[in-house]
Protein backbone atom coordinates (compact mmCIF):
# COMPACT_ATOMS: atom_id res chain seq x y z
CA UNK A 1 0.00 0.00 0.00
CA UNK A 2 1.81 3.75 -0.95
CA UNK A 3 2.30 5.92 2.08
CA UNK A 4 0.65 8.57 2.41
CA UNK A 5 0.45 11.97 3.74
CA UNK A 6 -1.01 12.12 6.67
CA UNK A 7 -2.73 14.97 6.89
CA UNK A 8 -4.42 14.71 4.17
CA UNK A 9 -5.77 11.72 5.12
CA UNK A 10 -7.20 13.31 8.49
CA UNK A 11 -8.73 16.43 5.68
CA UNK A 12 -10.41 13.85 4.04
CA UNK A 13 -12.16 12.15 7.25
CA UNK A 14 -12.95 15.64 8.61
CA UNK A 15 -14.66 16.22 5.42
CA UNK A 16 -16.68 12.86 5.47
CA UNK A 17 -18.09 13.75 8.70
CA UNK A 18 -19.47 17.10 7.57
CA UNK A 19 -22.28 15.13 5.03
CA UNK A 20 -19.66 13.78 2.19
CA UNK A 21 -21.41 11.60 0.02
CA UNK A 22 -21.37 8.47 2.15
CA UNK A 23 -17.86 6.97 1.51
CA UNK A 24 -16.31 3.82 2.89
CA UNK A 25 -12.62 4.53 4.46
CA UNK A 26 -11.62 1.99 1.23
CA UNK A 27 -13.24 4.96 -1.33
CA UNK A 28 -11.17 7.58 1.04
CA UNK A 29 -7.88 6.13 0.59
CA UNK A 30 -8.69 6.28 -2.98
CA UNK A 31 -9.75 9.88 -3.01
CA UNK A 32 -6.31 10.39 -1.36
CA UNK A 33 -4.62 8.47 -3.95
CA UNK A 34 -6.31 10.56 -6.73
CA UNK A 35 -5.62 13.63 -4.66
CA UNK A 36 -1.88 13.31 -4.85
CA UNK A 37 -1.23 11.65 -8.48
CA UNK A 38 -3.69 15.00 -9.60
CA UNK A 39 -1.37 17.56 -7.83
CA UNK A 40 1.55 15.61 -9.09
CA UNK A 41 0.38 15.33 -12.66
CA UNK A 42 -0.82 18.70 -13.33
CA UNK A 43 0.37 20.72 -10.48
CA UNK A 44 3.85 19.52 -10.06
CA UNK A 45 3.75 18.21 -6.62
CA UNK A 46 6.98 16.51 -6.30
CA UNK A 47 6.90 13.06 -5.03
CA UNK A 48 9.41 12.02 -3.29
CA UNK A 49 8.57 8.39 -3.09
CA UNK A 50 9.96 6.87 0.17
CA UNK A 51 9.84 9.31 2.83
CA UNK A 52 7.08 11.78 4.17
CA UNK A 53 8.49 15.13 5.60
CA UNK A 54 5.59 15.79 7.56
CA UNK A 55 5.01 19.12 7.92
CA UNK A 56 7.04 20.46 4.97
CA UNK A 57 4.84 17.94 2.32
CA UNK A 58 1.62 18.79 4.06
CA UNK A 59 2.07 22.50 3.52
CA UNK A 60 3.16 21.52 -0.25
CA UNK A 61 0.28 19.66 -0.41
CA UNK A 62 -2.21 22.43 0.72
CA UNK A 63 -0.20 25.02 -1.05
CA UNK A 64 -0.70 22.73 -4.58
CA UNK A 65 -4.79 22.27 -3.52
CA UNK A 66 -4.85 25.99 -3.33
CA UNK A 67 -3.89 26.62 -6.79
CA UNK A 68 -5.72 24.25 -8.02
CA UNK A 69 -8.95 25.51 -6.72
CA UNK A 70 -8.17 29.01 -7.57
CA UNK A 71 -7.86 27.60 -11.60
CA UNK A 72 -11.20 25.91 -11.32
CA UNK A 73 -12.93 29.24 -9.39
CA UNK A 74 -13.56 27.05 -6.35
CA UNK A 75 -13.59 28.14 -2.95
CA UNK A 76 -10.05 28.03 -1.77
CA UNK A 77 -9.64 25.81 1.31
CA UNK A 78 -6.66 24.15 0.67
CA UNK A 79 -8.83 21.07 1.78
CA UNK A 80 -9.91 18.33 -0.99
CA UNK A 81 -13.18 18.61 -0.14
CA UNK A 82 -16.53 17.74 -2.24
CA UNK A 83 -16.32 20.09 -4.92
CA UNK A 84 -12.72 19.80 -5.41
CA UNK A 85 -12.57 15.81 -5.79
CA UNK A 86 -15.63 16.17 -8.14
CA UNK A 87 -13.49 18.31 -10.41
CA UNK A 88 -10.19 16.26 -9.93
CA UNK A 89 -12.51 13.25 -11.29
CA UNK A 90 -13.57 14.80 -14.54
CA UNK A 91 -11.29 13.97 -17.78
CA UNK A 92 -8.91 16.36 -18.85
CA UNK A 93 -5.85 16.81 -20.79
CA UNK A 94 -2.56 16.00 -19.36
CA UNK A 95 -0.85 19.13 -20.13
CA UNK A 96 -0.02 20.53 -16.80
CA UNK A 97 -2.11 23.54 -15.61
CA UNK A 98 0.82 25.62 -13.61
CA UNK A 99 2.27 27.83 -15.90
CA UNK A 100 6.10 27.68 -15.20
CA UNK A 101 5.89 23.71 -15.87
CA UNK A 102 4.30 25.01 -19.14
CA UNK A 103 6.32 27.43 -20.31
CA UNK A 104 10.32 27.60 -21.24
CA UNK A 105 12.19 30.57 -21.58
CA UNK A 106 10.68 32.97 -23.92
CA UNK A 107 7.73 32.86 -25.95
CA UNK A 108 6.87 29.10 -27.17
CA UNK A 109 5.66 30.18 -30.82
CA UNK A 110 6.47 28.65 -33.97
CA UNK A 111 8.53 30.83 -35.69
CA UNK A 112 6.38 30.52 -39.21
CA UNK A 113 2.95 30.48 -39.79
CA UNK A 114 3.13 27.77 -42.19
CA UNK A 115 2.81 24.80 -41.00
CA UNK A 116 2.62 20.88 -41.24
CA UNK A 117 1.00 18.01 -39.60
CA UNK A 118 1.26 14.52 -40.06
CA UNK A 119 -0.86 11.79 -38.74
CA UNK A 120 1.39 8.69 -37.95
CA UNK A 121 -1.47 5.97 -36.96
CA UNK A 122 -5.29 6.00 -36.84
CA UNK A 123 -7.75 5.03 -33.92
CA UNK A 124 -10.09 1.85 -34.73
CA UNK A 125 -12.43 4.01 -32.89
CA UNK A 126 -13.59 5.69 -36.28
CA UNK A 127 -13.38 5.09 -40.13
CA UNK A 128 -10.35 6.99 -41.09
CA UNK A 129 -11.88 9.64 -42.70
CA UNK A 130 -13.41 10.72 -39.56
CA UNK A 131 -10.52 10.86 -38.46
CA UNK A 132 -9.11 12.94 -41.15
CA UNK A 133 -11.63 14.94 -40.85
CA UNK A 134 -11.84 15.89 -37.08
CA UNK A 135 -8.27 16.37 -37.46
CA UNK A 136 -8.50 19.53 -40.54
CA UNK A 137 -11.49 20.86 -38.90
CA UNK A 138 -9.50 21.18 -35.69
CA UNK A 139 -6.83 23.29 -37.72
CA UNK A 140 -9.16 24.88 -39.58
CA UNK A 141 -10.51 26.46 -36.56
CA UNK A 142 -7.07 27.93 -35.12
CA UNK A 143 -6.13 29.45 -38.98
CA UNK A 144 -9.49 31.05 -39.30
CA UNK A 145 -8.43 33.36 -36.58
CA UNK A 146 -4.84 33.92 -37.26
CA UNK A 147 -2.52 33.93 -39.96
CA UNK A 148 -1.55 30.42 -39.41
CA UNK A 149 -2.12 27.43 -42.39
CA UNK A 150 -1.78 24.04 -42.28
CA UNK A 151 -0.50 21.35 -45.08
CA UNK A 152 -1.09 17.72 -44.01
CA UNK A 153 1.91 15.82 -45.22
CA UNK A 154 1.99 11.71 -45.26
CA UNK A 155 5.53 11.05 -44.97
CA UNK A 156 8.80 12.32 -43.38
CA UNK A 157 8.72 14.44 -40.44
CA UNK A 158 5.95 17.35 -39.70
CA UNK A 159 5.92 20.20 -37.72
CA UNK A 160 3.03 18.47 -35.81
CA UNK A 161 2.90 14.53 -35.40
CA UNK A 162 -0.39 13.41 -34.33
CA UNK A 163 -0.79 9.51 -33.12
CA UNK A 164 -2.69 7.35 -31.18
CA UNK A 165 -0.84 5.66 -28.30
CA UNK A 166 -1.66 3.91 -24.94
CA UNK A 167 0.03 3.72 -21.37
CA UNK A 168 3.53 4.35 -21.14
CA UNK A 169 4.53 5.75 -24.71
CA UNK A 170 8.23 7.21 -24.12
CA UNK A 171 7.87 10.26 -23.74
CA UNK A 172 7.49 10.55 -19.56
CA UNK A 173 4.20 11.07 -19.36
CA UNK A 174 2.59 7.58 -19.71
CA UNK A 175 -0.92 7.79 -20.39
CA UNK A 176 -3.73 6.17 -17.89
CA UNK A 177 -6.32 3.84 -19.51
CA UNK A 178 -9.66 4.87 -20.16
CA UNK A 179 -10.94 7.98 -18.77
CA UNK A 180 -8.61 10.34 -16.59
CA UNK A 181 -6.02 12.21 -19.16
CA UNK A 182 -7.76 11.95 -22.67
CA UNK A 183 -4.13 13.27 -24.47
CA UNK A 184 -1.58 15.88 -24.32
CA UNK A 185 0.28 18.02 -26.49
CA UNK A 186 3.33 19.73 -26.71
CA UNK A 187 4.55 23.13 -27.15
CA UNK A 188 6.30 24.81 -30.52
CA UNK A 189 9.80 23.16 -30.62
CA UNK A 190 11.92 20.60 -32.97
CA UNK A 191 11.98 16.52 -32.51
CA UNK A 192 8.65 16.29 -30.41
CA UNK A 193 7.95 19.80 -30.02
CA UNK A 194 3.99 20.32 -31.23
CA UNK A 195 3.34 16.91 -31.11
CA UNK A 196 -0.33 15.71 -30.17
CA UNK A 197 -0.68 12.15 -28.39
CA UNK A 198 -4.25 10.53 -27.89
CA UNK A 199 -4.77 8.12 -25.70
CA UNK A 200 -6.14 4.88 -27.13
CA UNK A 201 -7.23 3.61 -24.41
CA UNK A 202 -10.37 5.90 -24.66
CA UNK A 203 -12.98 5.53 -27.12
CA UNK A 204 -13.08 8.38 -29.91
CA UNK A 205 -16.28 9.49 -31.17
CA UNK A 206 -17.54 12.20 -33.57
CA UNK A 207 -20.81 12.70 -31.69
CA UNK A 208 -21.46 13.81 -28.11
CA UNK A 209 -20.48 10.31 -26.57
CA UNK A 210 -17.07 10.22 -24.78
CA UNK A 211 -15.04 11.36 -25.99
CA UNK A 212 -15.63 14.05 -29.19
CA UNK A 213 -11.89 13.56 -31.42
CA UNK A 214 -12.38 17.21 -32.60
CA UNK A 215 -13.17 18.81 -29.94
CA UNK A 216 -10.13 17.45 -28.06
CA UNK A 217 -7.95 17.56 -31.13
CA UNK A 218 -8.82 21.30 -31.16
CA UNK A 219 -7.71 21.32 -27.69
CA UNK A 220 -4.34 19.51 -28.24
CA UNK A 221 -3.54 21.76 -31.19
CA UNK A 222 -3.62 25.01 -29.12
CA UNK A 223 -0.77 23.48 -27.13
CA UNK A 224 0.64 22.69 -30.54
CA UNK A 225 0.63 26.55 -31.26
CA UNK A 226 1.89 27.70 -27.77
CA UNK A 227 -1.32 28.10 -25.46
CA UNK A 228 -1.14 27.17 -21.96
CA UNK A 229 -4.59 26.12 -20.32
CA UNK A 230 -7.04 28.78 -19.90
CA UNK A 231 -9.27 29.50 -16.16
CA UNK A 232 -11.91 30.39 -18.73
CA UNK A 233 -14.87 27.44 -18.48
CA UNK A 234 -15.92 28.48 -22.07
CA UNK A 235 -12.43 28.72 -23.77
CA UNK A 236 -11.06 25.70 -26.03
CA UNK A 237 -8.26 25.65 -23.61
CA UNK A 238 -9.82 25.30 -20.68
CA UNK A 239 -8.61 21.55 -18.94
CA UNK A 240 -11.35 19.63 -18.77
CA UNK A 241 -13.18 17.93 -21.52
CA UNK A 242 -16.72 19.34 -21.97
CA UNK A 243 -18.40 18.82 -25.16
CA UNK A 244 -21.14 21.37 -26.56
CA UNK A 245 -22.56 20.51 -30.19
CA UNK A 246 -21.09 23.35 -31.89
CA UNK A 247 -17.23 23.27 -30.97
CA UNK A 248 -16.01 27.02 -31.59
CA UNK A 249 -13.25 29.08 -30.24
CA UNK A 250 -14.00 31.26 -27.80
CA UNK A 251 -13.15 35.05 -27.42
CA UNK A 252 -10.45 33.92 -25.06
CA UNK A 253 -8.93 31.39 -27.03
CA UNK A 254 -9.01 34.03 -29.87
CA UNK A 255 -6.97 36.61 -27.67
CA UNK A 256 -4.71 33.86 -27.14
CA UNK A 257 -3.61 32.81 -30.61
CA UNK A 258 -3.68 36.28 -31.55
CA UNK A 259 -1.52 37.54 -28.81
CA UNK A 260 1.31 34.79 -29.91
CA UNK A 261 0.48 35.05 -34.37
CA UNK A 262 -1.10 38.34 -35.02
CA UNK A 263 -4.58 39.47 -36.10
CA UNK A 264 -6.11 37.46 -39.13
CA UNK A 265 -5.69 38.37 -42.66
CA UNK A 266 -9.80 38.20 -42.68
CA UNK A 267 -10.83 41.98 -43.37
CA UNK A 268 -13.81 41.02 -40.96
CA UNK A 269 -12.01 40.42 -37.50
CA UNK A 270 -13.22 37.16 -36.27
CA UNK A 271 -14.63 36.90 -32.87
CA UNK A 272 -15.75 34.07 -30.69
CA UNK A 273 -18.29 34.43 -27.44
CA UNK A 274 -17.81 35.72 -24.36
CA UNK A 275 -18.00 33.95 -21.12
CA UNK A 276 -21.01 35.39 -18.75
CA UNK A 277 -19.17 35.95 -15.58
CA UNK A 278 -21.80 35.39 -13.17
CA UNK A 279 -20.11 38.46 -10.52
CA UNK A 280 -20.70 40.93 -13.33
CA UNK A 281 -22.81 43.56 -12.13
CA UNK A 282 -23.95 44.03 -16.14
CA UNK A 283 -25.05 40.55 -16.33
CA UNK A 284 -28.47 40.15 -17.61
CA UNK A 285 -30.83 36.04 -17.87
CA UNK A 286 -31.85 34.54 -20.74
CA UNK A 287 -33.96 32.03 -18.30
CA UNK A 288 -34.35 31.37 -14.85
CA UNK A 289 -36.50 28.20 -12.96
CA UNK A 290 -36.04 26.22 -9.81
CA UNK A 291 -35.09 22.76 -10.54
CA UNK A 292 -35.31 20.19 -7.16
CA UNK A 293 -35.18 23.01 -5.17
CA UNK A 294 -31.97 24.73 -6.26
CA UNK A 295 -32.18 27.81 -8.83
CA UNK A 296 -30.88 27.62 -12.35
CA UNK A 297 -29.93 31.00 -14.47
CA UNK A 298 -29.15 30.47 -17.96
CA UNK A 299 -27.28 32.86 -20.29
CA UNK A 300 -26.13 31.71 -23.89
CA UNK A 301 -24.48 28.68 -24.13
CA UNK A 302 -24.20 28.24 -19.95
CA UNK A 303 -26.19 28.03 -17.19
CA UNK A 304 -25.21 29.48 -13.51
CA UNK A 305 -26.59 26.95 -10.93
CA UNK A 306 -27.28 28.05 -7.14
CA UNK A 307 -26.83 25.08 -4.69
CA UNK A 308 -28.01 26.01 -1.11
CA UNK A 309 -25.33 24.48 0.64
CA UNK A 310 -22.76 25.48 -1.74
CA UNK A 311 -20.75 28.58 -1.32
CA UNK A 312 -21.10 29.90 -4.70
CA UNK A 313 -22.96 29.32 -7.99
CA UNK A 314 -21.71 26.70 -10.39
CA UNK A 315 -21.41 27.71 -13.96
CA UNK A 316 -21.04 25.20 -16.84
CA UNK A 317 -22.47 24.44 -20.16
CA UNK A 318 -26.11 23.58 -20.42
CA UNK A 319 -25.06 20.87 -22.76
CA UNK A 320 -23.62 19.13 -19.87
CA UNK A 321 -27.00 18.67 -18.24
CA UNK A 322 -29.58 18.28 -21.08
CA UNK A 323 -27.52 17.58 -24.87
CA UNK A 324 -30.44 18.11 -26.65
CA UNK A 325 -31.15 21.71 -25.54
CA UNK A 326 -30.37 24.62 -27.40
CA UNK A 327 -28.34 27.60 -26.54
CA UNK A 328 -29.61 30.63 -26.28
CA UNK A 329 -32.79 29.66 -24.28
CA UNK A 330 -35.40 32.27 -23.62
CA UNK A 331 -38.10 31.11 -20.86
CA UNK A 332 -38.10 28.00 -18.38
CA UNK A 333 -40.63 26.96 -15.48
CA UNK A 334 -40.84 24.17 -13.16
CA UNK A 335 -43.95 22.52 -12.25
CA UNK A 336 -42.77 21.28 -9.16
CA UNK A 337 -45.90 18.95 -8.91
CA UNK A 338 -44.56 16.44 -12.17
CA UNK A 339 -41.34 17.35 -11.04
CA UNK A 340 -40.93 18.62 -14.58
CA UNK A 341 -39.06 21.94 -16.32
CA UNK A 342 -40.20 23.31 -19.92
CA UNK A 343 -37.36 25.01 -21.55
CA UNK A 344 -38.48 27.62 -24.31
CA UNK A 345 -36.87 28.66 -27.41
CA UNK A 346 -38.30 30.16 -30.47
CA UNK A 347 -42.13 28.73 -30.83
CA UNK A 348 -40.57 25.18 -29.46
CA UNK A 349 -40.28 23.74 -26.12
CA UNK A 350 -38.45 20.76 -24.14
CA UNK A 351 -39.34 18.60 -21.34
CA UNK A 352 -36.81 17.73 -18.65
CA UNK A 353 -37.44 15.67 -15.04
CA UNK A 354 -34.05 16.46 -13.58
CA UNK A 355 -31.11 15.97 -16.18
CA UNK A 356 -33.31 12.82 -18.23
CA UNK A 357 -35.33 15.09 -21.07
CA UNK A 358 -38.60 13.80 -21.98
CA UNK A 359 -39.79 12.24 -24.99
CA UNK A 360 -41.44 13.59 -27.77
CA UNK A 361 -39.81 16.78 -27.88
CA UNK A 362 -39.14 19.80 -29.18
CA UNK A 363 -42.80 20.43 -29.03
CA UNK A 364 -44.73 23.60 -30.57
CA UNK A 365 -46.51 26.06 -27.92
CA UNK A 366 -49.18 27.03 -30.04
CA UNK A 367 -50.75 23.52 -30.70
CA UNK A 368 -50.05 22.71 -27.14
CA UNK A 369 -50.65 25.78 -25.23
CA UNK A 370 -53.35 27.30 -27.23
CA UNK A 371 -51.04 30.42 -28.20
CA UNK A 372 -52.11 32.80 -30.98
CA UNK A 373 -50.05 32.48 -34.42
CA UNK A 374 -48.63 36.23 -33.83
CA UNK A 375 -46.60 34.58 -30.57
CA UNK A 376 -43.09 33.60 -31.92
CA UNK A 377 -41.27 33.45 -28.71
CA UNK A 378 -41.83 33.52 -24.56
CA UNK A 379 -39.90 35.92 -22.94
CA UNK A 380 -40.19 34.02 -19.15
CA UNK A 381 -42.81 32.23 -17.41
CA UNK A 382 -43.16 31.41 -13.97
CA UNK A 383 -45.83 28.18 -12.50
CA UNK A 384 -47.45 29.32 -9.24
CA UNK A 385 -47.32 25.88 -7.24
CA UNK A 386 -50.09 26.65 -4.68
CA UNK A 387 -52.20 27.78 -7.88
CA UNK A 388 -50.92 25.57 -11.11
CA UNK A 389 -51.81 28.34 -12.96
CA UNK A 390 -48.36 29.29 -15.28
CA UNK A 391 -47.66 32.71 -16.55
CA UNK A 392 -46.36 33.45 -19.73
CA UNK A 393 -44.81 36.84 -20.50
CA UNK A 394 -44.87 38.04 -23.88
CA UNK A 395 -43.45 41.59 -25.07
CA UNK A 396 -46.14 43.89 -22.39
CA UNK A 397 -48.44 41.41 -22.21
CA UNK A 398 -49.10 38.14 -20.37
CA UNK A 399 -51.03 34.54 -20.77
CA UNK A 400 -52.06 32.13 -18.02
CA UNK A 401 -52.29 28.55 -18.12
CA UNK A 402 -54.07 26.04 -16.43
CA UNK A 403 -51.51 23.21 -15.62
CA UNK A 404 -54.85 20.95 -14.16
CA UNK A 405 -56.77 21.76 -17.27
CA UNK A 406 -54.31 21.78 -19.71
CA UNK A 407 -55.49 24.54 -21.05
CA UNK A 408 -55.06 28.41 -21.13
CA UNK A 409 -57.23 30.38 -18.90
CA UNK A 410 -59.88 32.78 -21.20
CA UNK A 411 -59.78 36.40 -20.74
CA UNK A 412 -56.00 36.73 -21.99
CA UNK A 413 -53.73 38.23 -22.83
CA UNK A 414 -53.34 40.58 -20.49
CA UNK A 415 -51.26 43.61 -19.90
CA UNK A 416 -48.21 42.96 -17.73
CA UNK A 417 -48.46 46.82 -15.87
CA UNK A 418 -51.91 45.69 -15.39
CA UNK A 419 -51.92 43.31 -13.26
CA UNK A 420 -48.05 43.03 -12.02
CA UNK A 421 -47.56 46.99 -11.27
CA UNK A 422 -43.81 47.89 -11.16
CA UNK A 423 -42.27 45.72 -12.86
CA UNK A 424 -41.79 47.60 -16.51
CA UNK A 425 -43.03 46.31 -19.60
CA UNK A 426 -41.15 43.70 -20.31
CA UNK A 427 -39.74 40.75 -18.46
CA UNK A 428 -36.40 38.75 -19.38
CA UNK A 429 -36.89 35.77 -16.77
CA UNK A 430 -38.57 34.86 -13.66
CA UNK A 431 -39.03 32.63 -10.90
CA UNK A 432 -41.15 31.42 -7.94
CA UNK A 433 -39.50 31.03 -4.13
CA UNK A 434 -41.66 31.03 -1.08
CA UNK A 435 -44.60 32.43 -2.45
CA UNK A 436 -43.05 35.33 -4.03
CA UNK A 437 -42.33 35.97 -7.71
CA UNK A 438 -39.25 37.24 -8.50
CA UNK A 439 -39.05 39.08 -11.89
CA UNK A 440 -35.80 40.29 -13.81
CA UNK A 441 -35.78 42.76 -16.86
CA UNK A 442 -32.03 43.42 -17.36
CA UNK A 443 -29.71 44.00 -14.65
CA UNK A 444 -32.57 44.47 -11.93
CA UNK A 445 -34.22 42.10 -10.26
CA UNK A 446 -37.80 42.40 -8.29
CA UNK A 447 -39.03 40.75 -5.59
CA UNK A 448 -43.35 40.74 -6.21
CA UNK A 449 -45.67 39.86 -3.42
CA UNK A 450 -48.71 38.28 -6.47
CA UNK A 451 -51.16 38.71 -3.12
CA UNK A 452 -50.78 42.22 -2.36
CA UNK A 453 -49.65 42.73 -6.21
CA UNK A 454 -46.97 44.85 -4.86
CA UNK A 455 -42.72 44.92 -5.49
CA UNK A 456 -41.01 44.36 -1.85
CA UNK A 457 -37.63 44.36 -2.63
CA UNK A 458 -35.26 45.65 -5.98
CA UNK A 459 -31.98 44.48 -6.40
CA UNK A 460 -28.92 42.99 -9.02
CA UNK A 461 -30.07 40.50 -11.72
CA UNK A 462 -27.29 38.74 -10.17
CA UNK A 463 -27.69 38.94 -6.25
CA UNK A 464 -28.01 34.98 -6.02
CA UNK A 465 -24.43 34.67 -6.93
CA UNK A 466 -23.10 35.88 -3.05
CA UNK A 467 -20.34 37.09 -5.29
CA UNK A 468 -18.78 39.04 -2.43
CA UNK A 469 -17.52 35.50 -1.06
CA UNK A 470 -15.51 35.03 -3.97
ZN1 LIG B 1 -4.57 20.95 -22.45
CA1 LIG C 1 -6.85 8.04 -20.20
ZN1 LIG D 1 2.76 11.45 -25.16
Amino acid sequence: MPRLPLLLLLLLWDVGSLGFPAGTSETQERDVEMVQKYLENYYNLKNDGKKIVKQKNQSLVVEKLKEMQKFFGLKVTGMPDADTLNVMQQARCGVPDVAEYVLMEGNPRWDRTHLTYRIENYTPDLPRAEVDDAIEKAFKLWSDVSPLTFTKVFEGQADIMISFVRGDHRDNSPFDGPGGTLAHAFQPGPYIGGDAHFDEDERWTNDFKDFNLYRVAAHEFGHSLGLAHSTDIGALMYPNYQYSDDVQLSQDDIDGIQALYGPSSNPVPPTGPQTPQPCDSKLTFDAITTIRGELMFFKDRFYMRVIPRYPQVEQNFISLFWPNLPTGLQAAYEVTERDEVRFFKGDKYWAAQGQDMLYGYPRDIHRSFGFPRAVRSIDAAVSDEQTGKTYFFVANQYWRYDEYKQSMDPGYPKMIAADFPGIGNKVDAVFQKDGFFYFFHGTRQYKFDPTTKRILSLDKANSWFNCRNY
